[in-house]
């Protein structure tokens, strides 16, 4: 099985009611654990690359070893560009063996962000590769959701969550032609302060609509009740990072303050980091309801 397209991997997931993991994954050490955790629960995985680990030369080195991981397993994996910010680094991942870019135009008014997505859809589609947009936005930073609005020029400033309008759906899936869309419920990127609190009843009139699948992005420190009652209301990919991060540097930390030893071997150095984190990953996916889908 191994490298399936993107809209396979969503479509089974759709249908079937379970959210498939999307780890960001930042180096070999991530991606392998990723794979390897995914084909021990028998989950399909889709591994995400985040910009700056992409960057120039360093996009070959990931899509090589994220190409070399996924066909080591028998699970089906995606690989998928996170957050581009750009149609020109798009193409570049497309032509790398990406199946799937996100084109992040969020923070743009509506008719800027559909042009931005149609483009890349435009761009990357006789490639074969599919792609994820954003509709309404959502933010960044440690503080709770938010719904802050746009400011009088219509940009948004760093920080503001715009929530997800279910009228504009339609429209915006038709007219760039994406295959997921990622919708802004009330999670943020990175870590949380305060709980979030979903609105599950705009999910649910969202994915009424929707004729494609829907993301949730900022899935890191959400409450595991919280996901699965968006799952239940149609998201079936869930992104994750800060999380598998936080679980690594923790165990990296306790590691170097008892040890105190900077020339310990690397392997050695890594060792319970690496566990940590492949702890996390095999979390997500039992509550995600992803393990056990793979066929
Ligand atoms: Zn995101």
């Amino acid at each position: 099985m191994s490298i399936v397209p993107f809209r396979e991997i969503l479509a089974d997931a759709r249908a079937r009611k379970y959210a498939v993991p999307m780890f960001d994954v930042s180096n070999t050490t991530m991606i392998r654990a990723a794979v390897e955790v995914a084909d021990e629960l028998g989950s399909p995985v889709i591994l995400g690359a985040i910009p700056p680990d992409v960057e120039g030369a360093s996009l070959g080195y990931w899509a090589n070893s994220a190409l070399y991981a996924a066909r080591q397993v028998k699970v089906p994996v995606c690989l998928h560009l996170d957050h581009a910010t750009n149609a020109p680094d798009c193409l570049r991942a497309a032509e790398c063996g990406f199946q799937s870019v996100m084109i992040d135009a969020s923070a743009k008014p509506f008719e800027e962000n559909v042009a931005a997505s149609a483009e890349v859809v435009k761009l990357v589609s006789p490639l074969g590769v599919d792609v994820e947009a954003e509709l309404g936005h959502v933010a960044s930073g440690i503080t709770g959701a938010a719904d802050g609005g746009r400011s009088e020029s219509g940009a948004l400033k760093d920080g503001d969550t715009v929530f997800t309008d279910p009228d504009s759906v339609v429209e915006f899936a038709g007219r760039t032609g994406v295959a997921a869309l990622a919708v802004s419920i009330g999670t943020t990127h990175g870590v949380y302060i305060a709980a979030p609190e979903l609105d599950i009843a705009r999910l649910r009139e969202i994915n009424r609509v929707s004729p494609i699948p829907l993301v949730l992005h900022g899935g890191s420190g959400t409450p595991a009740d919280q996901l699965r009652a968006a799952i239940a209301e149609g998201i079936a990919k869930i992104n994750i990072y800060s999380e598998l991060t936080a679980a690594w540097n923790r165990e990296m930390l306790a590691f170097l303050r008892e040890r105190r030893e900077m020339t310990c071997w690397f392997s050695v150095v890594c060792r319970t980091p690496d566990e940590a984190m492949r702890r996390a990953m095999a979390e997500k996916i039992e509550m995600f309801g992803s393990a056990g889908r793979a066929r």
